[in-house]
């Protein structure tokens, strides 16, 4: 491996899901849903297979999910992309961020991002042998904030690209309208491009709202939106993501794209257009299940000692086991599949400062209630 992938030979999702298989643990660690999505959609991708939808996709994605994927974000967002140059499909939003960072930024440039990161933005950073360099989220009440200090001090005329993640993966932040302003006007006083990773769009909870960065103003022309099926429609396994922005922006991350994988996720293409199109009533009946399974996980965490933040979005829950005399959370997260048969990761896999995230986990919840029920009665032995 050359050295600058040398710190990403693994991913702690890889690690915590293989603990859970030995031990045959319930899996909080790796986000992902254990029910499926609409019916109507997964009918689509096995007619799409039925009927010969089977060979290579078009570039840039089949027209229906490009004008799907356009027309979700005019409803929605009221921001208009011509489906034709302004977006790009991907193999899942992973390949979107990929695409992004390769396509724009040169060797030797900064990436900023928000700490803790989600992995691929690191390993992205890497392969473009460009530097990371983070601004963290602080403590605000129970939940957490953007520095807003740190972000302005970080974008230099070394900055190639600025990476936000809200609703934030692993803290289930939403990042608030002053912290989207403060990300704007940074962008803007240093003409800088924003690539947002806006995955958890529709999973918010308390009746909170999305707004995309790019819907700031003077913020459309600079920034690149990505985001994704596997979140929204219960389809982590599908693959298909989209990048929406200027059509000179995302031509560059087709640049990189099609020779990451070229095309991908064909018959699955037209199913996910089936879903955006018409099953956002399915998504909001999931989110408010979400936020129901959210509460279930933190009282329960609550309960066995645990200090919970808030989560206001997203699969996941930020617990602080000190209370129970845990201080490090890499090490109680190797230590929980054996012992009590429950995964979940340490948040010290998404910073590059351990303080003061050294001692934080990340539980998923996208899971079926008696699934809950079964790991809070196991979490309950740490009490
Ligand atoms: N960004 C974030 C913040 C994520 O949590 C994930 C995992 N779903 C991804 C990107 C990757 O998305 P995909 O599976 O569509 O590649
Ligand atoms: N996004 C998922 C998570 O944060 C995992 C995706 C992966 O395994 N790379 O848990």
């Amino acid at each position: 491996t050359v050295a600058r992938l040398q710190p990403f030979s693994s991913t702690i999702f890889a690690e915590m899901s293989q603990l859970a298989a030995t031990h045959d643990a319930i899996n909080l660690g790796q986000g992902f849903p254990d029910t499926d999505g609409p019916a109507a959609m997964l009918a689509a991708a096995q007619n799409a297979i039925g009927t010969g939808q089977n060979q290579y996709p078009p570039g840039p994605g089949i027209p229906a999910l490009r004008a799907a994927v356009a027309a979700h974000q005019l409803d929605h967002y009221g921001l208009q992309y011509d489906p034709e140059t302004e977006v790009l499909i991907t193999v899942g939003a992973t390949e979107a961020i990929a695409g992004a960072i390769v396509g724009l930024v040169e060797p030797g440039s900064e990436v900023v991002m928000i700490e803790p990161y989600y992995d691929a933005y690191a390993a992205a950073t890497a392969m473009a042998g460009a530097t990371r360099v983070t601004v963290p989220l602080v403590a605000d009440g129970d939940g957490f904030a953007l520095d807003r200090d740190a972000l302005a001090a970080a974008v230099t005329p070394d900055t190639a690209l600025v990476v936000i993640n809200s609703p934030h993966n692993p803290t289930g932040t939403v990042l608030s309208a002053d912290d989207l302003a403060a990300i704007a006007a940074v962008c803007i006083d240093n003409d800088v491009v924003a690539l947002t990773d806006e995955v958890y769009e529709h999973l918010l909870f308390d009746g909170r709202t999305h707004t995309p960065l790019a819907a700031l103003p003077g913020m459309r022309e600079r920034t690149l939106r990505v985001s994704s099926a596997g979140k929204t429609f219960n389809v982590t396994g599908w693959k298909v993501g989209w990048i929406s922005g200027p059509a000179e922006l995302v031509a560059a991350a087709r640049a990189a794209k099609q020779f990451m994988s070229y095309v991908g996720s064909g018959p699955f293409q037209p199913a996910v257009a089936v879903a955006l199109n018409s099953e956002m009533d399915w998504v909001a009946g999931s989110a408010a299940a979400l936020q129901r399974k959210r509460d279930l996980i933190s009282a329960a965490l609550a309960d066995v000692g645990f200090g919970v933040h808030r989560s206001e979005g997203t699969y996941f829950v930020c617990a602080d086991p000190r209370p129970l005399g845990y201080h490090d959370g890499a090490a109680l997260c190797r230590d929980l599949p054996g012992r009590i048969g429950v995964a979940a990761v340490p948040v010290s896999a998404f910073v590059d400062h351990r303080q003061p995230w050294n001692h934080l986990v990340r539980f998923a919840f996208a899971k079926q209630d008696d699934v809950i029920a079964q790991a809070a009665d196991r979490l309950r032995a740490l009490a």
